[in-house]
This record gives C-alpha cells, structure tokens and sequence, in this order.
C-alpha cells in the first residue's frame, strides 16, 4: 500500500483484551457477572424502538442524571463512550506537541501509553512502590514544565491497590495548578476504605479546576457492553471535551441504559457488597497457601508473579478459568460468581500450583 500512515503508529502495541473461551470460565476483563435487572432491559428495548433517530449528541438527560446523583452542576459533566474514549479525549484537550508530556503509574491501565502515544504526545511512566501502590511522591517530582496530564488510576489497574484521601490531596496540593490531573475511578464502587480516608474524587475535586474525575457504567453497574462512561470537572475542561468528542459516539441505547441504572443504583451498589466479599475470601484463601496478593480495593486482585506470569495463565487456562497475564509482571483475576471464584481457588491453591509456581 502506498498511502501514507503515521509510521509512528507501528509502534503502539495493539490493546490486549481479556480472553474470552467457550466453556471456560472468564475472570480477565473485570466484568460484572450478573445480567441487566429488568428495569435496565426494558429501557434498552424501549429505546432499541427509536433506533432509527441520532441520539443525544449532549447526552442531556444522562448528564442531568449524573448531575443531580452526584451533587454538581450540568457544566461539570460529560459523557463518553466509555471512560477510555474520555482518557483520549483528554490527552486531545492537553496535548499538541510531540514534547508535551502525560504521566502515569506503570503497571497501570493499559490505555494509558496507548493513547498518549495516539494524542502523539511523550509517554512518561513512573514505577509503582514495591507494595505496588502508586508512587505519589515520584510522580509528583516527574512534572516538568511540558508535563500536560496526569493520570492516577485508583484504585489501579491492574494491582487493585488504593491511595486514601489524605494522600491523594499531599499529591494534588504539590502539582501545578496547569496541570490537569485525571482521577480514574473505574472501581470507585468497590473501594472499602475508612470513612475518614474515603478518597471520593468528585468531593476532592470541587475546589480543584484542574481535577477531573473519571468513572464508568461498566463495571459496578454492569454495562460493559453498551460503552458509556463520564467526566466531572471544571466546565472549562468539560466543553473542551465536548469539542473533541466524536460525534453521537454515546448512543442512544447506551444513553437510556444508564439513566436505568442510576435509577437502580441501590440495588446494583448492593451486588458490590458480594463481589468485595468474594475478593476478600478468595485473598485471603491465596495468602494461606503462600501468594502475596496485595490489599485490593477493587472487583479484581494481583499476583505478582514476575517471569512466571504467562505460564500462570496458560496452566489457569487449561484448568478451565481464564485470567489476565501481565508480561513479566503479574496475574491480574476478576472476582466473579463464587462458583467460578472456587474453580479459580481449586487450580491456584493444588500443590502442585503452589510448588511449580510459588517454590
Ligand atoms: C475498565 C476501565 C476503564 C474504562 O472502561 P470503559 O469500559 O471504557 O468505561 C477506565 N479505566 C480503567 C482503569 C479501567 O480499568
């Protein structure tokens, strides 16, 4: 072919997707076990009726929603298609020279180096602390006057670790203020920490303009497959994304969904009470037999297994439950059904897994 592509793009690794495999059982992708509630599947096929009509390019109603659930106003609220097109987006609205720098922990959410490097700005990725936490206080010395962005996945992905409130804002309060920070809270629904060290963005944010939140109908709420997601933030953040949001690219279907959803948010939150139980019983079935499974705050947990991560896979794989290798570094699981969780435990707590694996 002769047409002339970026060369650049020839070095972005291809996003890796969780697998999925007939008959097996699928802890890789983070996903919500439980199907749509009732009232969820009613709004999708009432709305599957006007398919025929454009949605919403401002996702009004969804926006309102969101608004009046968490506390803010219209202004500080945009919707995406799913929150990673918000991750793009955001490196769209900050970034426009090649020496224009976006900062995030490593190992974090692979979109991250993606699209930095899509937004045709300079990845810069800092290590997470041996107890594979963020490390706040490097990242923070990683500013340079082109540093643009910053992302700070929490909990992250794919350890599952948290930073509480106070450290968070020590780190807001040491970054310039013409940085724009992003807070991705993915799993904010299965965070447990204490009251008095909650980390909630939205709350954290409201005196900071160049915060932003980002969360996800994909996961607490269930909506994996439909693509939406949103923004909180200052309104001058929130019409920059709105000029560079593809067009209609939440849909319609997706749009009506997550309204049903916050309208049931009680009931979905609730289900998260059981995920987080599962999480805990499935740690601590695994520190028994000699894992070290860093404290999670999210539907998923780590096991740092350096060299012997793919092979970790191919064997969890074969026993019948896929899960998520990461390179040399480590396995990432899903909480799911407590069947499937036990399937899980079954092949990762065999002697013979423990001593190939952890010997
Ligand atoms: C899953 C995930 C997202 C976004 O998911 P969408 O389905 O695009 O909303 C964003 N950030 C992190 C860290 C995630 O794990």
């Amino acid at each position: 072919m002769n047409a002339r592509i970026r060369p650049d793009l020839a070095s972005i690794p291809a996003y890796v997707a969780g697998r999925s495999l007939p008959d097996v059982v699928k802890l890789a992708s983070n996903e919500t076990t439980f199907g749509p509630l009732p009232s969820v599947s009613k709004a999708i096929a009432e709305a599957v009726e006007q398919i025929n009509r454009y949605p919403d390019n401002g996702a009004g109603e969804l926006r309102a929603a969101l608004a009046q659930f968490l506390g803010v106003e219209v202004a500080n609220v945009a919707a995406g298609c799913g929150s990673v097109a918000l991750c793009q987006e955001l490196v769209q609205i900050t970034c426009d020279a090649p020496t224009d720098e976006v900062i995030f922990a490593w190992r974090s959410f692979e979109a991250y180096p993606i699209v930095t490097q899509v937004g045709n700005a300079r990845a810069v990725p800092v290590p997470l602390t041996s107890e594979f936490t963020h490390d706040l206080d490097a990242m923070a010395a990683a500013v340079t006057p082109n540093t643009k962005l910053i992302f700070v996945c929490n909990p992250n992905n794919p350890t599952g670790t948290a930073v509480g409130r106070a450290e968070l804002v020590r780190f807001l309060d040491k970054v310039s203020e013409h940085v724009l920070i992003v807070l991705d809270e993915a799993y904010y629904e299965y965070l447990r920490l204490p009251a008095d060290d909650f980390p909630d963005g939205v709350a954290i944010r409201r005196d900071r303009p160049n915060v932003v939140v980002l969360r996800t109908f994909s996961k607490a709420y269930g909506l994996a497959g439909l693509r939406v997601g949103y923004a909180v933030g200052d309104p001058e953040v929130i019409t920059a994304l709105l000029k560079v949001h593809i067009p209609f690219s939440v849909n319609r279907v997706a749009q009506a969904a997550a309204i049903a959803c916050l309208q049931a948010r009680h009931e979905l939150l609730d289900r998260t009470d059981r995920v987080v139980a599962e999480r805990e019983r499935m740690r601590a079935a695994l520190r028994a037999v000699g894992y070290n499974v860093p404290p999670s705050e999210s539907n998923f947990f780590w096991l740092p297994l350096g060299d012997r991560s793919a092979a970790y896979g191919q064997a969890s794989e074969e026993a019948g439950v896929v899960v998520r290798p990461y390179g040399a570094d480590g396995v990432r699981v899903t909480a799911g059904d407590p069947h499937e969780n036990d399937l899980f435990l079954t092949y990762a707590t065999d002697a013979a897994t423990v001593t190939r694996y952890l010997g």
